[in-house]
């Protein structure tokens, strides 16, 4: 095997390595940090968790100053 054999399985094996997705719900993920439509779903629990948009800027900014 080349080295730049070698070079593009690593890639491969990054892009397909399964890990639990970002959202905690447990699952399994092969693309990126979430599942499919975990993302948008995590961005409403956290919305409604803080209460909305505007809520969740205040903290932001009260977070960084
Ligand atoms: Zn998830």
């Amino acid at each position: 095997m080349t080295v730049s054999n070698v070079r593009h399985n690593e890639m491969i094996n990054k892009k397909r390595r399964p890990r639990l997705c970002a959202c905690r719900c447990g699952e399994m993920t092969f693309e990126g940090e979430f599942c499919e439509g975990h993302d948008v779903r995590l961005y409403k629990a956290i919305l409604s968790e803080v209460g909305g948009l505007i809520e969740l800027r205040r903290l932001v900014e009260d977070k960084l100053g």
